[in-house]
């Protein structure tokens, strides 16, 4: 996605170990018009798909899969990272090692939010090693409900995730994709 390419390359910076920084326009502050734009491509990409639900996991996914779901018509949901005393309900949890925090959390969403037999789009602002859309995924088998694909803003496919989800069966739409961050630079692959 061109308008999506060009503010990387306008307000992106590159930090040390392979991270992309972009809180001017999506992971601090926002730009609701390239997030919605972003949406509305998404939902044109899986336009032939079946999609009853977003799911996305908090924070830095909510943005975007709101955007996606508003375009599609459909409820987002975003698992939660840390437990709640206002989950007492019975959720679904998925463990899962975050990329710039290094740490591991257990992802969880509440059963009542994520049907069985549904099939669920899972949305996400980065893929690096692909442990989130990977725990998202889990989250949606555990409700015997089926991936419909995985929408992407960034995709650094130079980072394990990108293969791991093509090898798994998914099917992977990426507005933006990274070929490397060398010499703190930014090259899309074409
Ligand atoms: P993964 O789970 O695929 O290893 O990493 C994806 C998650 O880590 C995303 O939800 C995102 O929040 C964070 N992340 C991974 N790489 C980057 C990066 O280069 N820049 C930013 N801003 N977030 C990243």
């Amino acid at each position: 996605m061109e308008q999506l390419k060009q503010k990387i390359l306008s307000e992106g910076i590159v930090l040390p170990g392979n991270v992309l920084k972009v809180d001017s326009f999506l992971n601090h502050q926002i730009d609701p018009v390239l997030v919605m734009a972003m949406g509305e491509e998404l939902a044109r990409r899986f336009a032939d798909a079946v999609i009853d639900r977003v799911l996305t996991v908090e924070a830095s996914g909510i943005a975007i899969g709101l955007a996606a779901a508003y375009a599609l018509g459909v409820p987002l949901v975003f698992a939660k990272k840390s437990k709640s005393v206002l989950m007492t309900e019975d959720a679904y949890t998925a463990a899962v090692y975050s990329y710039t925090k290094k740490v591991t959390n257990q992802i969880s969403v509440l059963k009542r939010f994520l049907p069985s037999g549904e099939s669920v789009l899972i949305v996400d602002d980065f893929l690096a090693n692909g442990e989130a859309s990977l725990g998202l995924a889990e989250l949606v088998h555990q409700a015997s409900s089926s991936v419909a694909g995985v929408g992407i803003a960034v995709d650094k496919a130079f980072q394990p995730g990108h293969d791991r989800l093509l090898h798994a069966g998914y099917r992977l739409e990426s507005l933006a994709v990274i070929e490397s961050l060398d010499g703190g630079r930014v090259h899309f692959r074409e």
